[in-house]
C-alpha cells in the first residue's frame, strides 16, 4: 500500500470513533458493479453498501435526477408542500401496492416509525390498554442501531453498556411459527421480522413459515411488519421478498436501495389504517420527504423496473448460487441465498471469513465477512453473466486456498 492510502486509514483511525473495522482499501470512484481505489485498482463490489447500491454505483439516470433537483429545490421541511412528495407517494404506492406512505431517511428511522405507529394503532384501534403494547421480534434480528432498536437485539455486542433499554418486546426464535403462536397475547400489536435475516448471515426461513405467520397475525389481529430494508426492491429476485412466500405484510419497511445509494431515503408503507392513526404534530422528520430525496427515490425506483434489474437479480442470482454450490472446497460448510443475496458459510476450522475476504481483495473482489464464518455476496443487481463467472473463478481459487 502506498503512503497516501496508509495516511487515509491512519487519519480515520486518529480522529474517527472506532465503531467499524473496514477492509484495508480506500475507494475513490464507482461505476456500475465496479469501484476503484485511490491507486486505480478496480474491484467488483460484492457488498453494494449492504444492498443500498443495488442499481449500481453512480447510476447516470439517478445522478441526473439528483443534480436536476438539487439545482431547483432541496429542502422545504414538511411545514410546506413540495412538488416531488406527491409524485413519490403515487409512484411508490403503485409499485408496491400500498395505500399509505410515511417517508423517513435512514432504515432505523423507518423501523422506529413503524414501532411507534403499530403501538398507536394498538391503543387506538385494537384497544390494548395504554402502556401495555407488546411487539414480538426474532432472535438474531437486525433492524438498526438506535436505542429503541438495540433494546430488542440479541447480539451482546450491540447492547453491552448501552442500557437501560426500552421495554415492550418479546423475542422468539426465527423460523418457528409455533413459537409465534405461543408468544401472542391480547396485548400483542405487531410481529416485526425480516423475510430473510441479512446481517445474521442470510438466514432463509423454512418453506411455509411465512404462510403460517400470516395466518397467525390475521387470526389474532396482529400487524405483520416486514423489514424489507435489505431484502426489498429486487435484491432477492422479486420486488419484495414477501412475494416468494405468497403473502402480504400489513406494514413494509424500505430503505437502502430506495435511493440507489445516493442519499438516505426510507419509507414505512402500510396497506391498512396503521399509518392512519398519526395526526399532525405526533411524528415527523426535518429531512423526511424532502424534494431531493423524493426525486432521487423516484429515479431509483424507475430504473430498477425499466432496466429489468429485478429479473436480472433472479437470473444472475440463480447462476451465482449454482456456481457457488459447484465449488468443491473443504472450507465450505454451506452455500445459501435467494436472488443476489448470497452467503458462503465456512467451517470454523477454515480460520474465519475475514482472511478470505482479504484474499479476495487481492483478486479484485470486495466482499465482507459477517459473524466471523460467513462471506456475504451481494453485488449490484446490474451484474452480467460474464461478471458472475469471473467472480466465481476467483471465489473458487480463494476458497480452495490453504492459508496454513
Ligand atoms: C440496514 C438495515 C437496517 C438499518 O438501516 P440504516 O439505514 O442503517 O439505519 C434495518 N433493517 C435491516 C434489515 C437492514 O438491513
Amino acid at each position: 500500500m502506498s503512503s497516501s492510502v496508509l495516511d487515509f486509514i491512519a487519519t480515520e483511525a486518529r480522529f474517527g470513533a472506532h465503531n467499524y473495522e473496514p477492509i484495508g482499501v480506500v475507494l475513490s470512484r464507482g461505476e456500475g458493479v465496479s469501484v476503484w481505489d485511490t491507486e486505480g485498482n478496480r474491484y467488483l463490489d460484492c457488498l453494494s453498501a449492504y444492498s443500498a447500491v443495488s442499481q449500481g454505483h453512480c447510476h447516470p439516470k439517478i445522478l441526473a435526477a439528483l443534480v436536476e433537483q438539487a439545482h431547483r429545490l432541496t429542502l422545504t421541511s414538511r411545514a410546506f408542500h413540495n412538488d416531488q412528495l406527491a409524485l413519490f407517494y403515487e409512484e411508490i404506492a403503485a409499485l408496491t401496492g400500498s395505500h399509505k406512505v410515511l417517508p423517513m431517511n435512514s432504515g432505523a428511522e423507518a423501523v422506529e416509525s413503524a414501532i411507534k405507529s403499530v403501538r398507536k394503532w394498538g391503543y387506538e384501534v385494537k384497544g390494548v390498554p395504554d402502556g401495555q403494547a407488546e411487539i414480538i421480534v426474532c432472535a438474531n434480528n437486525f433492524h438498526g442501531r438506535t436505542l429503541g432498536i438495540v433494546s430488542f437485539s440479541t447480539d451482546p455486542e450491540t447492547r453491552t453498556h448501552f442500557g437501560p433499554f426500552a421495554p415492550g418486546f418479546r423475542i422468539i426464535p426465527f423460523g418457528d411459527a409455533a413459537a409465534l403462536e405461543d408468544a401472542i397475547t391480547p396485548n400483542t400489536v405487531a410481529f416485526l421480522v425480516e423475510p430473510i435475516q441479512g446481517e445474521a448471515g442470510v438466514v432463509i426461513p423454512p418453506a411455509g413459515y411465512f404462510t403460517k405467520v400470516r395466518q397467525l397475525c390475521t387470526a389474532n389481529n396482529v400487524m405483520l411488519v416486514l423489514d424489507e430494508i435489505q431484502t426489498g426492491l429486487g435484491r432477492t429476485g422479486k420486488l419484495l421478498a414477501e412475494q416468494h412466500e405468497g403473502i402480504e405484510a400489513d406494514v413494509t419497511l424500505l430503505g437502502k436501495a430506495l435511493s440507489g445509494g445516493f442519499y438516505p431515503v426510507s419509507a414505512v408503507l402500510s396497506n391498512n389504517d396503521v399509518l392512519g392513526t398519526l395526526r399532525p404534530g405526533q411524528h415527523g422528520s426535518t429531512f423526511g420527504g424532502n424534494p431531493l430525496a423524493c426525486a432521487v427515490a423516484r429515479a431509483a425506483m424507475r430504473v430498477l423496473v425499466e432496466e429489468g434489474m429485478i429479473e436480472n437479480a433472479a437470473r444472475q442470482g440463480a447462476r451465482f448460487l449454482e456456481g457457488l454450490k459447484g465449488i468443491r472446497a473443504n472450507t465450505i460448510r454451506e452455500v445459501r441465498g435467494r436472488g443476489l443475496m448470497l452467503a458462503v458459510e465456512l467451517h470454523p476450522e477454515a480460520g474465519g471469513a475475514r482472511r478470505y475476504c482479504e484474499a479476495l481483495q487481492g483478486k479484485g473482489i470486495l466482499a465482507k465477512d459477517t459473524h466471523e464464518y460467513t462471506i456475504r455476496i451481494a453485488p449490484p443487481l446490474v451484474i452480467t453473466s460474464d461478471q458472475v463467472d469471473w467472480a466465481l473463478e476467483r471465489l473458487a481459487t480463494t476458497l480452495t486456498q490453504d492459508f496454513s
